[in-house]
């Protein structure tokens, strides 16, 4: 298995992007990139630019969202780290042949029209790994 290209973003939950943003942009000086809810996962996201990754920020549309469950549960916080790859979907078949355990077994529609799977993190010692391809980087499209 080839290596990842980077890393794309590292998710982190809040309760209110709103209050979030002021640290990144001016404290850090990043760029906001823009702001996009996922309906699928019931969340809203913001990302900021930095380098060749992102920062992302999750919060909650919802108490059905998954950011919602983990807020309650361990606070505002790190929640995973996304990997750039170029074909999800073979990654996971490969993963889940070798009893790597996975969220999903099958890419799901994630922000910016990215193909994203969550490995599961019993697989990495507690952290919460995404899989990311780009339609830009898709063979099929
Ligand atoms: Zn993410």
């Amino acid at each position: 298995m080839t290596a990842p290209n980077k890393i794309a973003h590292i998710g982190i939950a809040v309760k209110s992007i709103e209050d979030a943003l002021p640290f990144y942009t001016e404290h850090l000086g990043l760029a906001l990139l823009g702001t996009e809810e996922v309906q699928s996962e019931q969340v809203k996201v913001a990302f900021l630019q930095i380098g060749e990754s992102r920062i992302e920020l999750l919060e909650p549309l919802s108490s059905a969202s998954p950011i919602a469950a983990f807020l309650e549960k361990r606070g505002e916080g790190i929640h995973h780290i996304a990997l750039d790859v170029d074909d999800v979907r073979e990654r996971l078949q490969h993963l889940k042949e070798a009893g790597v355990p996975l969220i999903h077994e099958t890419p799901k529609a994630g922000a910016h029209n990215a193909q994203i799977a969550f490995l599961h993190p019993k697989a990495a010692k507690g952290v919460l790994y995404e899989l990311c391809q780009y339609p830009d980087q898709s063979h099929d499209e």
